[in-house]
């Protein structure tokens, strides 16, 4: 199984990040319907896209041993899409030069890449019904705006992982 990694709240704390980055008045677990990239840009991000992903925080994944994230899936393959501000690119491959050292693909078509034997972690719902529409298997990670809420991000993730082995 080929595994595809998302970047922004997977990987990072994209949206936590973007709350204390530009003061935003709104509690973490209360993003459930809002679009924080849209707040985020109405904020001034896209004045500063390339500092504000320097400093992104990694996420719980991220500080994960590799071996117990890829013990499942090959490959390391981080899949992310940009924003419409270049220097958002620019920002991420930082991030990612910093971070991770590895593979990465910056598209926001995603699912072009899926096909059986292809997994993709995600946090986007959206991201996952295309991913799985194309043949490949999706697995959604648990955060407050999508229907996985009140799972465990790290317990459900690696159990839906583990079932790849079967
Ligand atoms: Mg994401």
């Amino acid at each position: 199984m080929l595994g595809f990694l998302d970047l922004d709240d997977v990987l990072n704390e994209f949206t936590m990040h973007a709350l204390k980055w530009y003061d935003i008045d709104v509690k973490y677990e209360d993003i459930v319907t809002r679009d924080i990239v849209k707040t985020a840009q109405d904020h001034g991000w896209e004045h500063d896209a390339v500092t504000f992903w320097r400093y992104l925080p990694q996420s719980v994944w991220s500080r994960c041993p590799r071996s117990k994230l890829f013990d499942v899936i090959s490959g390391d393959y981080i899949l992310t899409a940009p924003t419409t501000n270049p220097s958002c690119a620019a920002g991420k491959i930082e991030w990612l030069n910093n971070n991770w050292k590895k593979g990465h693909i910056i598209t926001e078509h995603k699912w072009l890449l899926s096909k059986p034997g292809r997994v993709l972690v995600d946090d986007s719902e959206s991201n996952i019904k295309s991913w799985e529409r194309a043949g490949g298997t999706g697995i959604l990670v648990p955060r407050p705006w999508n229907k996985n809420r009140d799972k465990d991000m790290v317990e459900y993730t690696m159990d839906k992982l583990n079932d790849l082995r079967l």
